[in-house]
């Protein structure tokens, strides 16, 4: 019998596998903080549950984490780790410390079917979903990495957490992976895993429309969608989805999702390509789009690489954009490019370990065929 993994459980399944143990709730909340909270792989290190049960858990279960193939350290503290998830795929996370908080970006699958244009992950095609216990791996390792190195270490001897933010942004689409992300965020948010805020926690999708109604019911968090283009033919080209979920679907989601966001806004993402999204009529045209949706712009400096043909907007030319959407009252960032140096920015993740020849030239034959428009303001054709 292989044995259980209990990265794959939130509290409740935990509880549920306990009781199929014949063991009561609180002891699934000692194994819980134990495994979160302390970062314990075996079961031995658990000196308040009883030597009995210790044997049985490790009998059937394990505390299983990703295997690691790499760790870059960048020059401004950014860390990129790199993980085998099997069948030659490897997914990576990255952590961004800042002054105040701690941001670990974690991928939900190996590739991505969404197939963006600009996106390093969507060029490599679609391997597999992580499961629940590959998504929560990445923040157990990364918090209890940190920590082991002194990150978090007070003067009083207490340990504080180190990454209080966590960002759905690395490889995939969390929202095609819905039924693994779930449990992974309660963990995240669970006062005896993570007890991360909920204002904290960001889900990023291209644009889901029927899980993010299903995330607003499930697991309320942060919310931010890849709009990067103010009208469906643009878009279309960017974002295959789109075909599937046209923006006022998507911003009729948003809007929805609002009810019960933990915030009292979307954060729309923007990635500013050279003389395709970014110039000032663009600009405008998305003032009148996102006008009706309670909204902060992010604009992301595109990270170049080679495959997509496609450049990064010169730094005037963002913030000219950035200026328009802030004369019209919406808050408006230019993300800061982080961990340069080691290819560290997220949506850029792991494609030189794999090599998926095949997927991705299937990929380029059908992107052949959709014309990439340096568009004025568009109508949806
Ligand atoms: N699939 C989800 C989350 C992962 S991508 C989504 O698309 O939202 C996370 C963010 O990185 C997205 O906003 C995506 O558009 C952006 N991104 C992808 N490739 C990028 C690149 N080469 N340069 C800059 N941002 C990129
Ligand atoms: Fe997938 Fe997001 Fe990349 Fe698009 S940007 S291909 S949805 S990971």
């Amino acid at each position: 019998m292989t044995a259980v993994n209990l990265l794959d459980f939130d509290l409740e399944g935990l509880t549920a596998f306990c009781d199929r143990l014949g063991e009561k709730r609180f002891r699934a909340v000692q194994l819980f903080r134990w495994m979160h909270q302390k970062g314990a792989s075996d079961f031995d290190q658990m000196s308040d549950l009883a030597k009995s049960l210790r044997a049985k858990l490790a009998g059937v279960a394990e505390i299983r984490a990703l295997p690691l193939l790499s760790e870059h350290v960048s020059s401004d503290g950014t860390i990129k780790w790199l993980f085998d998830v099997g069948g030659g795929n490897a997914v990576e996370s990255v952590y961004i410390p800042e002054d105040d908080r701690g941001t670990l970006c974690v991928s939900s699958q190996a590739g991505c079917a969404v197939g963006c244009r600009f996106c390093s992950t969507g060029h490599q095609g679609f391997s597999r979903n992580l499961g629940t216990a590959e998504i929560t791996a990445q923040l157990w390792f990364a918090e209890h990495r940190l920590r082991q190195r002194g990150a978090g270490a007070t003067d009083n001897g207490a340990t504080q957490r180190v990454i209080d933010n966590v960002v759905m942004m690395g490889m995939g689409e969390p929202l095609q992976n819905y039924a693994a992300l779930v449990p992974a965020l309660r963990t995240m948010l669970d006062d005896h895993g993570y007890g991360l805020s909920r204002r904290r926690v960001t889900v990023s999708t291209s644009g889901v429309v029927p899980m993010i109604d299903r995330l607003r019911d499930d697991c309320p968090v942060a919310l931010a969608v890849s709009l990067h283009a103010p009208n469906d033919t643009l878009r279309e080209a960017l974002v295959p989805l789109n075909r599937k979920y046209p923006i006022a679907e998507l911003l009729d989601a948003c809007l929805r999702y609002l009810d019960r966001a933990p915030r009292d806004f979307i954060t729309f993402e923007y990635c500013m390509l050279d003389g395709v999204n970014d110039t000032p009529e663009l600009a405008q045209e998305l003032v009148q789009l996102v006008r009706r949706v309670p909204c902060k712009l992010n604009l992301i400096p595109f990270n170049p690489f080679p495959a997509s043909g496609l450049k990064r907007s010169p730094r005037e030319r963002v913030t000219a954009f950035a200026r328009v959407l802030q004369d019209a009252g919406i808050v408006t960032t230019i993300r800061k490019t982080r961990g340069d140096d080691i290819d560290a920015a997220c949506g850029q993740l792991a494609g030189e370990v794999q090599d998926r020849t095949n997927a991705s030239q299937r990929l380029e034959q059908r992107r052949a065929s959709i014309p990439i428009v340096a568009a004025g303001p568009g109508v949806r054709a």
